[in-house]
């Protein structure tokens, strides 16, 4: 069986998700995406050959900005714009860390508004200080966000298969 992901596309062609290939042939197979592009690699059953889909785009459009936004580690980087809220540097999600701007220590929450995107030199820097202490102050004042723009997943360019590039977007 073959281990191929497929990458599905918004019906603007944003990426939207990255699902296992048999939950694309299925989308497919239900009328919801059209294939984009195909992989070489065939798979068959009794009844049916066809080539796997590497990249499949939804028929259905939905809004471009997500609701009732959930506290997740992308979403919070999503909302910072992925800068670091103390030097203003944009970084890869790889680069980035969760920092509380009131430090745990001093009764911080893990909550939208205590929480700021930060590079590891600065969150190393701030360590266990509160902003007053530490001088380092977040650019924007945290807050729970309403809405965020859709973004697409986080897929390293450099590791993904070679029918995705056209369609993904580089965040760094
Ligand atoms: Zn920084």
């Amino acid at each position: 069986m073959s281990t191929q992901r497929t990458l599905l596309l918004t019906s603007w062609f944003f990426p939207h998700k990255v699902i296992r290939w048999e939950d694309a042939v299925t989308l497919v197979y239900l009328g919801k995406a059209d294939t984009v592009v195909e992989y070489g690699e065939e798979i068959s059953s009794p009844s049916v050959t066809m080539k796997l889909p590497a990249v499949v785009r939804l028929r259905k459009s939905f809004g471009r900005t997500k609701r009732g936004v959930r506290f997740s580690r992308v979403n919070v980087f999503t909302r910072d714009g992925f800068r670091c809220q103390y030097c203003g540097e944009r970084f890869a999600m790889s680069k980035l860390t969760f920092d509380h701007v009131v430090p745990r220590a001093a009764g911080g929450r893990t909550e939208w508004t205590n929480i700021v995107t930060a590079c590891r030199a600065c969150n190393s820097k701030k360590g266990d200080k509160t902003p007053d202490r530490s001088g380092m102050f977040p650019r924007q004042a945290p807050v729970q966000p309403k809405t965020l723009p859709l973004t697409g997943p986080v897929v390293d360019v450099t590791q993904a298969p070679i029918e995705w590039r056209d369609f993904l977007v580089v965040t760094t």
